[in-house]
């Protein structure tokens, strides 16, 4: 099969696309023939070696995919040949406490395809069957794979952790982004009013035509956190949903209404930041870590895409030969939506 590799930590450079060797189901896995993935910033850490020296090498890269059941592993009698199917990229134990719990995101053992198991960057991969749903039939393939990862995480966030209800206002750094767009997409769907943030005039335009309430160009303003109190009546946010880390923690802590929830579940700008504690008593402050979704959250997700006719924001698609491109793209933060590999017609 045709897929796209890592044989040593590095740049996008290191990006290999050529022959890998097929994969076979075991036992409780199915193998998919894979017709989009998309991208998502963990392939970075994964490519760069952030995690630690873990991944044994070559590794096939994306966590993202959607495509059709081609071979079934013993035991799987759940799914068809033949079947649509996206993949949740997230997977745990099913034996512990909090997998028993339906809490599989808290699991030990969690892991993600394309990081703790070969990727989705290929025209084959095997996965565990518990991991694979109907593909929402208002969905292209692209689609599909564009919402999982983001569209899971920000659901996990905004529903369950923060507890975000119709008329609370959020606040959504880096918009453009693949789970702040989700976020943005998330909190529209249920009546939730959003302030986005950009250094890009462009993103925070298209960032209203979906229904944002203000936009911030946090390069031209002074005090984004004075910024988004005056937006609120001087009150401050219900939620913020930060997928950003140490550049924006500050921001969260200060632009969050009294009992506020600030919500995070990525750090692209770092791990390390400053927390005003005075602020997080006196103010009440609930501040919450969240990964991915359980097996609930995902099915909840895609329901209410079926639903509402919710579709991800695509920003460009590219052929598998072209990941590293579509990486770059990504790595300069040009993109507004999902960047989606189309690995087969
Ligand atoms: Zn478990």
């Amino acid at each position: 099969m045709r897929a796209a590799y890592i044989e040593q930590y590095g740049g996008t450079e290191n990006i290999l696309v050529g022959e890998r060797p097929d994969p076979q189901p075991g036992a409780g896995e199915v193998l998919l023939d894979v017709k989009a993935a998309a991208l998502n910033h963990l392939d970075v850490w994964v490519r760069i070696g952030r995690g630690g020296d873990s991944v044994p090498r070559p590794h096939v890269l994306g966590s993202d995919a959607a495509g059709v059941v081609a071979e079934l592993g013993h035991g799987v009698d759940h799914l068809e040949l033949g079947q649509e199917v996206v993949l949740n990229p997230g997977f745990s134990c099913r034996r512990c406490a909090a997998c028993r719990r339906g809490q599989q995101s808290e699991c030990e053992e969690f892991g993600l395809v394309g990081f703790q198991r070969p990727g989705t960057y290929a025209e084959k991969v095997t996965v565990p069957a518990t991991s694979v749903y109907p593909k929402p039939a208002s969905l292209s393939f692209g689609e599909a794979a564009a919402l999982a990862l983001a569209h899971v995480t920000a659901w996990r966030m905004l529903m369950h952790r923060a507890k975000l209800r119709p008329g609370e206002t959020v606040l959504i750094h880096g918009i453009g982004g693949g789970v702040a767009m989700a976020g943005l997409q998330t909190a529209r769907l249920i009546g939730a009013r959003a302030i986005v943030t950009s250094s890009s005039d462009g993103k925070l335009e298209a960032a209203a035509k979906m229904g944002a309430e203000h936009g911030i160009n946090y390069e031209r303003t002074e005090d984004v956190a004075a910024k988004v109190r005056d937006l609120t009546d001087g009150r401050g946010v219900d939620v913020a949903l930060d997928a950003v880390g140490a550049a924006t923690w500050p921001i969260d802590l200060e632009a969050v209404r009294k009992a506020g929830r600030v919500v995070i579940c990525g750090v692209t700008t770092g791990a390390e930041a400053t927390t005003n504690l005075q602020a997080v008593y006196w103010n009440q402050l609930s501040l919450l870590g969240s990964t991915m979704g359980s097996d609930e959250d995902f099915r909840e997700m895609l329901a209410a895409v079926e639903a509402t006719g919710l579709k991800p924001v695509i920003d460009r698609t590219y052929p598998l030969d072209q990941v590293r491109e579509a990486t770059d793209r990504m790595e300069r933060g040009e993109q507004m939506g999902k960047l989606v590999i189309e690995v087969a017609k």
